[in-house]
């Protein structure tokens, strides 16, 4: 169905987002609109398989947006822990720094091989439901917690608004939502392991 504006007026608002501000979200609203009947798609097809073939391709790929996040967070990790120096010695040759940088590491570089593994599954023609749900899953949760820790290890500049590294958190958060949240994707998942429907 399209609806104009000018002849069916609707609602529409900016809402102030948490993170991912320069990409911003809008909520419209529908409330008492009414819509000429010439307005509606003559036919609707097959939506909701369109729809599902988009998200299979977009959850790794948001994936990957949040292992880009993950990535600059170690590089700065990396870096700081090589010039900081606490206690006569670089807080780098502290072993639970790295331990963190190890944290870190490790959940970038899993988190960009289960997305390239999902995308290589679409691109061979396999089914990849559940690979898909559980790339950006785990990809965003994994990268969420590298850039906590990267933080931790800049100390209170980590907090500050200086270095960045509190945009990425917030940016890395906000890819928790769209294109399936972490629920959902759970149970796209679970149903592709058992073969029970959990939606209905
Ligand atoms: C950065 C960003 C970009 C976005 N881009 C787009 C876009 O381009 N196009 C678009 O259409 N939308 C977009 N969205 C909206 C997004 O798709 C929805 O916010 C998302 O699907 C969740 O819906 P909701 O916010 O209504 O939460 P709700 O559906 O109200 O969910 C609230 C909570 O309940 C849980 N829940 C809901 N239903 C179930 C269930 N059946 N079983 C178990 N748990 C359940 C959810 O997991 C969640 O934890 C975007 C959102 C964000 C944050």
């Amino acid at each position: 169905m399209l609806v104009d504006l000018k002849v069916s007026p609707f609602e529409a608002r900016e809402v102030n987002m948490h993170g991912l501000r320069q990409a911003p979200l809008g909520e419209v609203l529908f409330d008492g609109c009414r819509v000429p009947k010439s307005n509606l798609c003559p036919e609707t097809g097959d939506t909701a398989r369109l729809l599902t073939l988009t998200w299979l391709a977009n959850r790794p790929l948001i994936g990957l947006l949040a292992v880009n996040i993950g990535q600059k967070a170690l590089n700065m990790a990396r870096e700081y822990a090589g010039v900081r120096k606490q206690f006569g010695r670089f807080i780098g040759g502290f072993q639970s720094i790295q331990l963190d940088l190890a944290e870190i590491e490790t959940a970038v570089v899993s988190s960009r091989l289960l997305c390239y593994n999902a995308l290589a599954a679409l691109d061979r023609g396999e089914r990849a439901n559940g690979l898909s749900a559980m790339s950006k899953r785990y990809a965003v949760d994994a990268c969420d917690r590298a850039v906590a820790l990267a933080m931790r290890i800049h100390g209170a500049m980590g907090l500050s608004r200086e270095l960045g590294l509190e945009q990425l958190a917030r940016d890395v958060r906000s890819l928790t939502i769209p294109d399936g949240t972490p629920g959902i994707l759970a149970l796209i998942q679970g149903r592709e392991l058992t073969g029970i429907d959990p939606f209905r």
